[in-house]
């Protein structure tokens, strides 16, 4: 999972998810607000319904690769998802900040799980409603769960490229908290336990390492320019983005990668 640079969607767009969530906003108590979240989200977000269009349009340029999911980075994107589920924040049901493009696989298990740090130590509270439970809002308290909207997930989440290819939480940070938080994250988000993932993620690892090989030998025959622009588009646009990313960062530790890099050190910026 990496940071997603704001497309931004255009004024009529933005008006019109202002507007949404006024309606929400406007109901007299929290359970109505949920309630009002829900039925409105079901009902506008749909093909058609021009400010929704221009959403999926939007974050479907924010996408990592031709229309990848945010979280998996495999699999097509094609649900608006809620990174605050609007089942607990109502409020945040129609603010563009809070969406990204997921695959159902990755937004259906995730659904509206949602952690929050207890005030008095670093361990935290699942927000779990049960069926027919009285609505009530979440207590205040930081997120868990990793904003790919709001910080860099690879600031706590590490991909050891070296082996398991497996997400472990980075192992540099002392902050007992960023850990909990990557952790928390792999979980919720079945990052190492769809085992299809960790194998697309080991071929995206020697797709771009042969990609990069290619490139360099292209560069040194003197292929024109737009030829080598092309393949530096694709290895930019490839699944899997997160491998790409840790390949640049772990370049030193790892001998092949660190001898391709210093042939290439231009490919350190492709990102
Ligand atoms: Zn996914």
């Amino acid at each position: 999972m990496i940071q997603l640079n704001d497309a931004g969607i255009d004024a009529t767009a933005s008006a019109k998810l202002l507007e949404y969530q006024n309606l929400v906003n406007g109901k007299a108590t929290y359970a109505e607000r949920v309630e009002e979240a829900k039925s409105k989200f079901k009902s506008y977000n749909r093909k058609g319904n021009a400010t929704f269009d221009e959403v999926k349009k939007q974050l479907n340029v924010m996408c990592c690769g031709p229309e990848r999911c945010n979280y998996c980075e495999d699999s097509k994107a094609d649900e608006v998802e809620h990174i605050y589920p609007k089942d607990w924040y109502p409020d945040k049901c129609f603010v563009w900040g809070n969406y990204c493009y997921a695959c159902g696989t990755c937004n259906g298990p995730k659904n509206n799980k949602y952690a929050i740090f207890k005030r008095e130590d670093d361990t935290y509270l699942e927000l779990i409603r049960e069926k027919d439970a009285t609505i009530v809002a979440p207590e205040d308290g930081d997120a868990v769960l990793i904003n790919p909207r709001d910080e860099n997930p690879l600031k706590f989440l590490f991909l050891d490229i070296n082996r398991s290819f497996f997400f472990v939480p980075v192992e540099a940070n002392t902050a007992e908290k960023d850990n909990v938080r990557a952790t928390y994250t792999i979980k919720i988000l079945g990052l190492n336990s769809r085992s299809y993932l960790v194998k697309a993620r080991k071929l995206a690892f020697s797709n771009f390492r042969s990609r990069l090989s290619d490139y360099i030998t292209h560069r040194d025959l003197g292929v024109d320019q737009n030829q080598l622009d092309e393949m530096i588009k694709n290895i930019k646009e490839e699944h899997h983005q997160t491998v790409w990313r840790e390949m640049i960062r772990q370049r030193d530790h790892h001998p092949v990668l660190q001898n391709l890099f210093n042939r290439a050190p231009e490919a350190t910026g492709w990102i």
